[in-house]
C-alpha cells in the first residue's frame, strides 16, 4: 500500500505503463496469511519489484513502450519473471522505456517520456527510464530493465541509484523483446548492493528456454559483502581523458583513484586506444541484428494491424509496420537493413565484428591482470529534455562508456559516486571478468 501511494502520487512521473494493484495486493494478503501461519516463504518474500515493459509476464499487456505491440498480452513469463514469483518477490507493474530498448533518454516511449525525480527538467536516462525512476522515487523496492548497450547502468547513473548489467548469459533471455540478442542481457536497479545481489541470486543461472543462458553455477553472492579486502585496479587512460568527459566528474574519478590508493589499494592506468571505435561498431551491429529481430513484427503475427483494407501483401507489411513503429526504431531497421545489406556487408558488419573480437582481447588481457576497471558510467549528467533529441549522433556518443561491456559480455555495475555542481548525481562504473558478479558486486560495495 505504501508504494501504491507513492505510484499514485508521483504519477507525473510517467514511470509506470500499468500498476497491477489488485493482483499485488493479493499476494501480499496471501503472503501475510502465510508468514502469520508459520509457513515457510521464499528469498524475496514481500519484496516489490517493477519489471521494464520488454519483459513477459503471463496474462499481462508487454509493449516494448511501442505502438506495434498496443494490446498485446504476453502468453507466457520471462524465465526471470517465474523466478521472482517463485522466489515470493509481489511485481507491482509495467514501467516505462524507449521503443524496444532503444534510446538513451527514455524520449522515445510511444508513451511518452519519464521525468528525473531530482530535477523533472531533465531525463531520467535510457532506454530503463522507468526502472531506474521506481526505485529513485521509492516507487517500488527493485526493479528490472535490460541492457544493451548501458541502458541499465546509465540511467542509474543519471538517477544516482545502483544499476548491474551481469555477464551475457548469467540471466536467461527467455521472455526478454530481443534488440540485438548478442547483446541483451537482463539488469538489475536497486538503492543497496544487498537488495541487488539478492535479485540476481534469485533470477541467474542456466535456463532450458535459453541455450546462451550459461550452466555455470551461481556462488552466494551476499556472502562476501561487506568483507573490506584490498584490490588492484585499472583505469582506462584513453577513457578518463577523453575530450568528451565533464571536466568536473574527471576530477571526481582522479579524487577517487587517489583515495584509493590512500587506503591501500592499488589504482594502475592503461591505454585503451580502441575507445573511439567502440561506439560506431556497437551501432552497427546492434542496428543489424536489431533490423533482423524486428522483422517479426509484419502486422499479422501480433501487435498493430493496419485497418487500410485491399492492400498487396508487401504493401499491407510496409503500411503496418510504418503506422506501428516510432521513429528511432524506423531509422535503427533502415540503418541495419544497409549494414547488411549485399555490397556493404563486409566494409559495415564484417568490419564491426572484428572490432568486437579486438576489443574484447584487449578489455580482457587487462582483466586478466587486475581484479577491476573502474571507469566513468557517462560523460555527463542527466541531460535536459530535449536536449538531444535532434542530433541522433551525439546522443549515441553518449553511450562511449557503457557500450564496451556489452560488446565484451563482462559483467559491469554503476554506482552512486557524487553531485556534480548542478545538482545531478552521476556513478563510477565497475568492470570484472567474465562470470565474476561475486567480485564486482563486492568492489561496489566497499566502494559505496
Ligand atoms: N543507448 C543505447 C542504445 O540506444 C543502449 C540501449 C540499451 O542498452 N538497450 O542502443
Amino acid at each position: 500500500r505504501y508504494y501504491l501511494s507513492r505510484i499514485a502520487q508521483l504519477k507525473h512521473l510517467n514511470a509506470f505503463l500499468e500498476v497491477f494493484e489488485e493482483e499485488a495486493l493479493a499476494r501480499a494478503r496471501d503472503l501475510d496469511t502465510r508468514i502469520r501461519s508459520g509457513q515457510p516463504v521464499g528469498p524475496l518474500a514481500g519484496v516489490v519489484v517493477g519489471i521494464k515493459d520488454v519483459i513477459c509476464y503471463k496474462g499481462h499487456n508487454v509493449s516494448a513502450a511501442s505502438n506495434i505491440l498496443e494490446g498485446f498480452t504476453s502468453l507466457f513469463s520471462a524465465t526471470a519473471v517465474e523466478r521472482l514469483l517463485a522466489a515470493d518477490a509481489i511485481i507491482i507493474g509495467n514501467l516505462n522505456c524507449d521503443e524496444f530498448a532503444m534510446g538513451s533518454t527514455n524520449e522515445n516511449s510511444a508513451y511518452g517520456p519519464v521525468l528525473n525525480a531530482l530535477d523533472t527538467t531533465r531525463v531520467p536516462g535510457g532506454s530503463s527510464g522507468g526502472s531506474a525512476v521506481a526505485v529513485q522515487a521509492d516507487l517500488c523496492h527493485v526493479s528490472l530493465g535490460s541492457d544493451t548497450g548501458g541502458s541499465v547502468r546509465q540511467p542509474a547513473d543519471f538517477c544516482g541509484i545502483v544499476g548491474l548489467k551481469p555477464t551475457y548469459g548469467r540471466i536467461s533471455r527467455h521472455g526478454l523483446i530481443a534488440y540485438a540478442s548478442s547483446f541483451d542481457q537482463i539488469g538489475i536497479f536497486g538503492k543497496e548492493i544487498a537488495d541487488v545481489a539478492a535479485v540476481l541470486q534469485v533470477i541467474a543461472g542456466p535456463d532450458e528456454f535459453d541455450s546462451t543462458a550459461a550452466q555455470k553455477e551461481i556462488p552466494d553472492y551476499q556472502q562476501h559483502l561487506g568483507h573490506n579486502k584490498t584490490f588492484k585496479f585499472a583505469y582506462l587512460r584513453d577513457a578518463l581523458y577523453h575530450e568528451g568527459l565533464d571536466a568536473e566528474m574527471k576530477d571526481a574519478y582522479i579524487d577517487l583513484f587517489e583515495n584509493l590508493v590512500s587506503t591501500g589499494h592499488a589504482v594502475t592506468g592503461r591505454g585503451f586506444e580502441y575507445i573511439d571505435y567502440i561506439v560506431p561498431a556497437y551501432y552497427v551491429l546492434t542496428t543489424a541484428e536489431a533490423s533482423s529481430n524486428l522483422s517479426r513484427y509484419d502486422g499479422v503475427k501480433f501487435g498493430h494491424r493496419t485497418l487500410e483494407r485491399n492492400l498487396e501483401l508487401t504493401d499491407f507489411y510496409k503500411k503496418s509496420r510504418s503506422e506501428g513503429f516510432g521513429k528511432e526504431v524506423k531509422r535503427r531497421i533502415l540503418l541495419g537493413t544497409f549494414v547488411l545489406s549485399a555490397g556493404y556487408y563486409d566494409a559495415y558488419y564484417t568490419k564491426a565484428q572484428q572490432v568486437r573480437r579486438i576489443v574484447t582481447e584487449k578489455l580482457n588481457e587487462i582483466l586478466e591482470e587486475f581484479d577491476a576497471i573502474l571507469m566513468p558510467t557517462v560523460p555527463s549528467t542527466a541531460f535536459k529534455l530535449g536536449e538531444k533529441t535532434d542530433d541522433p549522433i551525439a546522443m549515441y556518443l553518449a553511450d562511449i562508456y557503457t557500450v564496451l561491456a556489452n560488446l565484451a559480455g563482462v559483467p559491469a555495475i554503476s554506482v552512486p559516486l557524487s553531485r556534480h555542481s548542478n545538482g545531478m548525481p552521476f556513478g563510477v562504473q565497475i568492470i570484472t571478468k567474465k562470470f565474476d558478479e561475486a567480485a564486482l558486486l563486492q568492489i561496489a560495495h566497499q566502494l559505496m
